[in-house]
């Protein structure tokens, strides 16, 4: 705790984690009479933890996508460019896997749109569960999900994704009735050997996810079995 005793001027705001995490707007004014003799000091204090929860709150909705409370594409172009640069100092790749969930506009128009959600939020839950707390997931698209994979290489990165598409496949979602047998198709970009900047490499990643589903859906593809 920081000591104001000798302070007669200042504006600050404290944080305490202990007993309770809150956080406080301390105000100290000096006081004088009219022939300027120092009287004492004004201290000014008010709770600010409510407004600092809701600003925190407020971040966390401007980085998360509301459905599956991933993180989404905002976030991502943020991301990228801190990991690339990392990357760089510190000499390692990363790979970067875009998925896409395959004839999913049947899974909608099988089962409803609310079943749907179920699946991206299932889907979105398994791959917190499957990745390593480096990896950062992210909700691309409506039903388009972004993994980066630091210091792993695009061989590595096939194996992995590999395990996710087969375990989503034998997955089964429960919404009313049990939808199983959904499968995902992914494209995997390594940096720095497909691209030096985020867009070459979600292009690169695009086009191998493109390959992907042109070859017969259900499929990981990368430079090495594109
Ligand atoms: P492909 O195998 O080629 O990827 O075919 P697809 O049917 O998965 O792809 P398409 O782009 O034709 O359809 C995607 C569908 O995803 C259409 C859209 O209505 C649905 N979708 C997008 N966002 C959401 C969402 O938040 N919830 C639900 N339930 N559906 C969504
Ligand atoms: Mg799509
Ligand atoms: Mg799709």
């Amino acid at each position: 705790m920081e000591d104001f005793s000798g302070v007669n001027d200042i504006r600050v705001e404290l944080s305490f984690d202990k007993p309770i995490r809150a956080f406080l707007d301390l105000k100290i004014s000096p006081l004088y009479d009219d022939r300027a003799n120092f009287l004492g000091r004004l201290i000014v204090w008010r709770d600010i933890t409510p407004l600092k929860n809701t600003q925190t709150e407020l971040q966390e909705q401007v980085i998360r996508d509301p459905l599956t409370g991933l993180y989404n594409r905002r976030y991502l172009n943020e991301i990228l460019t801190r990991e690339l640069a990392r990357a760089t100092r510190e000499n390692y790749p990363i790979s970067l896997a875009l998925i896409d969930i395959d004839d999913f506009k049947h899974v909608n128009d099988a089962y409803g749109h609310p079943a749907g959600d179920s699946v991206l939020q299932r889907f979105a839950k398994q791959l917190l569960n499957q990745t390593r707390v480096e990896d950062t997931v992210y909700r691309y698209g409506g039903e388009e999900f972004l993994v980066l994979l630091p210091n792993c290489a695009g061989a590595n990165a096939m194996k992995i994704v590999e395990k996710w598409r087969s375990s989503f496949q034998r997955t089964n979602i429960s919404y009313k009735i049990g939808i199983t047998g959904i499968t995902i198709s992914c494209g995997i970009a390594e940096f720095p050997t497909d691209g030096g900047t985020g867009e070459e490499l979600i292009a690169t990643a695009d086009q191998f996810l493109y390959h992907a589903k042109a070859t017969g859906k259900n499929r990981v593809v990368a430079r090495a079995n594109r």
